[in-house]
């Protein structure tokens, strides 16, 4: 705080903390610069540095307060132990060479970096905050997409319609780095064009994330880093080569030597082929011990069992972008068209197969999931049994700073073991940390969207996700008759907060949308159900703080993981979920419930919705709404709170992001940089 004593010296002592993406877990932080404008922060997308290039120096003068100064302090002093070098990577001893360089194709740091759609985005930025946490050597490559994903709202007839702000880089804390590698695309004609790759650094605490786009003056204009997902599949392609071998080129310039590359999802694995090339003609390996090289040094995440997320690439497409590459890998065509098959017949290059060829440490996202994924690509290993399909599984999780509320973290303290301390906490100082985060959440939607029925002592669902076919979103609201009397029960009743994104391509996801705001408004409980727009991460924030209870009714086991759920289960909010991805193996009757429809192995699609719907009901009606409004003299829900308190204990540690990222070292890191680090002879 030394320094600070007028508008241009609070200035720049707020900029500082604004161009770090610290700012996400430091609670205090986002009030700090709320306090400065509290409306148009909300409007601005809480991006702190956009809000600042807005106030003046007079502005901010007048801000300066006694009070205001005190809490500046408080965060410079919670950044400076945050910074600080006594790390768990340090105390561990690791190999101090030890270098991961983690490719993903989104990151969700925070809501005004809009670069991510959904979950996997979310969980690399988590991991990133995690990794500044613990210290750990990575660095993050990743796409700069100017228009990013969409923002959502619905129009007069509830339809989904997407808008693409373009995102204004002076308005955000991204550092161009100085330099302009170079990666050869297919044009329309399928000629190569060279094309030139700005890069932006941002700063997640300890770590780097390099952010590339291609907005510069002199590349064609189909060379775009536009739109997350969009355009077509030349499009898909050519962005796919931006962030994989246009990422590996990054690093060179940057002088940078990762010894083990993390391919988070296939979208980067054709950075394989930059590295093979490297090795071939740089280094003097041939082919074949290139190949074994990569592989030794390789860790691939593989994140959904959904067919539409295990990318495919005609190979006469791949072939205009990479034959020549291909080539200077010393690789016959034919040779390289086969990594990406799974049976021979196949005519397409898929990206998840080339992947687990080329990387030796492959993982699932949680234990039915990984077994699902043995099965699932058994077919590359005919000869061995399931079970040694050599997919393992780390489970993931939350980057459990982002998402605490305030009230819980301040009664919980920031050192460890904080979670357990749960169990410590007395039934009322729990309830009120929740109701406080419940009434901010129903503060929030009656001033922003107008709906100001909602009652604070009513069981609050929360279901808020991705609108993709799997996820089921429509199964609560599959026996209208049945909601609705669970909605205007006169003792017991429920109110539903829905939010969600379908794909802009998904008409399907989009008619569930519909389905949903058009139930809501022919009920005579109308306001009992609210359709909340443009769901992201601030949102997501205050769901999953501020319901009772979590659901979650994906189509068994289409859920590799999910991680909403475990944000909620870290507040107290209770998961009513079934028993896919994470929750197969986190659930107990201790701190949650299952749903379990009864249908048979090989039941159809509509059958198991339809017992999956039953159970749901049955949960809601028999265990739900019982331990909910069953209070004791004080008016507490005792069952309820019991409940609470071991999600909090039980699940909050074990489903964060330092517990996997921990797995990630031991079990996948340090064989991979053992295997880097060994003579290239020896490799095998
Ligand atoms: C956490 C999160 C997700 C992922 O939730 P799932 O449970 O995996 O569906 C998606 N979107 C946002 C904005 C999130 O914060």
């Amino acid at each position: 705080m030394a320094g600070v004593h007028d508008g241009a010296s609070l200035r720049s002592a707020l900029v500082e903390i604004a161009s770090d993406f610290s700012f996400t877990w430091i609670a205090e932080t986002r009030l700090l610069f709320n306090a400065l404008a509290p409306r148009r922060f909300a409007e601005l997308h809480h991006n702190p540095t956009a809000l600042l290039s807005e106030l003046t120096d007079d502005d901010l003068g007048r801000r300066l307060t006694p009070e205001y100064l005190e809490q500046l302090a408080r965060v410079q002093g919670r950044l400076a132990r945050d910074r600080g070098d006594e790390t768990w990577w340090r105390e561990r001893h690791g190999p101090d060479d030890l270098l991961v360089a983690y490719f993903s194709a989104e990151f969700g740091l925070d809501e005004s970096l809009p670069i991510y759609s959904g979950g996997l985005g979310v969980l690399a930025g988590d991991y990133l905050k995690a990794a500044s946490e613990l210290g750990l050597p990575l660095v993050g490559i990743g796409l700069f997409y100017r228009r990013g994903y969409f923002r959502q709202r619905l129009d007069e007839k509830d339809r989904q319609i997407e808008h693409y702000p373009l995102t204004d880089t002076s308005r955000l804390p991204l550092e161009l780095v100085p330099m302009a590698p170079v990666v050869e695309l297919a044009d329309d004609n399928g000629e190569l064009v060279p094309v030139r790759l700005a890069v932006w650094r941002v700063r997640v605490g300890r770590v780097s994330l390099y952010l590339i786009d291609t907005y510069l003056e002199g590349n064609p204009d189909w060379a775009v880093t536009d739109t997350l997902y969009g355009g077509d599949r030349a499009n898909r392609l050519r962005q796919e080569l931006l962030l994989g071998v246009g990422g590996v080129r990054v690093l060179r310039q940057l002088g940078l030597e990762p010894t083990v590359f993390h391919l988070n999802e296939g979208h980067s694995a054709l950075l394989q082929l930059e590295r093979m090339r490297e090795l071939v003609e740089e280094q003097g390996l041939s082919a074949e011990e290139a190949l074994e090289r990569l592989r030794a040094s390789t860790v691939f995440t593989t994140h959904t069992p959904v067919p539409a997320g295990n990318e495919v690439f005609d190979p006469e497409l791949l072939r205009q972008n990479v034959e020549g590459l291909v080539e200077r890998c010393g690789l016959a065509w034919d040779d390289f068209v086969v990594l990406g098959k799974v049976e021979s017949s196949e005519s397409g290059f898929g990206l998840t197969p080339f992947a687990l060829r080329t990387s030796e440490h492959a993982n699932a996202v949680s234990e039915l999931h990984g077994a699902v994924s043995r099965e699932m690509w058994h077919g590359l290993w005919p000869e061995r049994r399931v079970d040694q399909v050599p997919i393992t599984s780390v489970t993931n999780g939350v980057h459990q700073r982002t998402w605490i509320s305030g009230e819980l973290e301040q009664l919980l303290g920031d050192t460890e073991p904080r979670f357990e301390r749960a169990r410590d906490l007395s039934p009322e100082q729990l309830w009120i940390a929740h109701r406080a985060g419940k009434q901010r959440l129903l503060d929030f939607v009656a001033t922003t969207r107008g709906v100001r029925e909602l009652d604070p002592d009513v069981l609050t669902i929360g279901f808020a996700r991705r609108f993709a076919t799997y996820k089921r979103a429509s199964l609560l609201f599959s026996d209208p008759a049945r909601l609705a009397a669970l909605l205007a029960d006169s003792d017991r009743p429920i109110q539903v907060l829905v939010a969600g994104k379908a794909h802009p391509a998904d008409d399907d996801g989009k008619d569930v949308i519909q389905l949903v705001v058009d139930f809501a408004r022919d009920l005579a409980a109308a306001s009992r159900v609210v359709f909340l727009e443009d769901y992201e991460m601030t949102l997501a924030r205050r769901l999953v703080q501020g319901v009772d209870l979590w659901l979650n009714t994906p189509r068994r086991p289409f859920e590799a993981s999910g991680t909403s759920g475990m944000k909620a289960a870290l507040n107290g909010v209770l998961n009513c979920s079934i028993l896919d991805g994470w929750w197969a193996e986190a659930y107990s009757p201790a701190c949650g419930f299952a749903i379990e429809g009864a249908a048979d192995d090989g039941a159809s699609e509509t059958e198991q919705d339809e017992a999956d719907a039953a159970a749901l009901y049955a949960v809601l009606e028999e265990q739900v709404l019982p331990a909910y409004y069953e209070r004791d003299e004080a008016g507490l829900p005792q069952r309820w709170i019991a409940l609470m308190r071991e999600s909090i204990a039980e699940l909050g540690p074990r489903f964060g992001t330092a517990r996997m990222a921990a797995e990630y070292v031991e079990r996948l890191y340090l064989p991979a940089h053992e295997n880097a680090s060994r003579p290239a002879s020896r490799v095998a």
